[in-house]
């Protein structure tokens, strides 16, 4: 039995494979879409106060984001939440509890 992430990227293979979309998501391509869904997200919440945004199209946004995240992840063959987790303890390591807790500075200003 697969795991939800497994089950989605098969979904998302299949609905690329019939439309034949495989030529056009290439790595380039597939990181420019995410950056333009993400700045569809952004586009959500301009010029309002943030509780003002429509849920419903801030739902719709991310979902697209994410679709793109995964199918980028999926071109190189990466394991979803090993690559989300190796990324977590790297920023746990940039992020110390003790030196970040009530801070929004970055990490070099900590
Ligand atoms: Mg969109």
């Amino acid at each position: 039995m697969n795991n939800p992430i497994d089950d989605l990227l098969q979904q998302l293979r299949q609905f690329r494979d019939e439309r034949d979309w495989a030529q056009f998501h290439n790595p380039k391509d597939l990181a420019l879409a995410l950056s333009i869904e993400a700045a569809e997200l952004n586009e959500v919440f301009l010029w309002k106060k943030p509780e003002d945004a429509d849920p419903a199209r801030v739902r719709e946004e991310l979902a697209d984001v994410l679709l793109y995240a995964f199918q980028l992840a999926d071109k190189y063959n990466w394991d979803i939440p090993q690559l989300m987790q190796e990324k977590l303890s790297i920023n746990a390591a940039k992020y110390p509890a003790d030196k970040a807790r009530n801070s929004a500075a970055k990490y070099d200003k900590l």
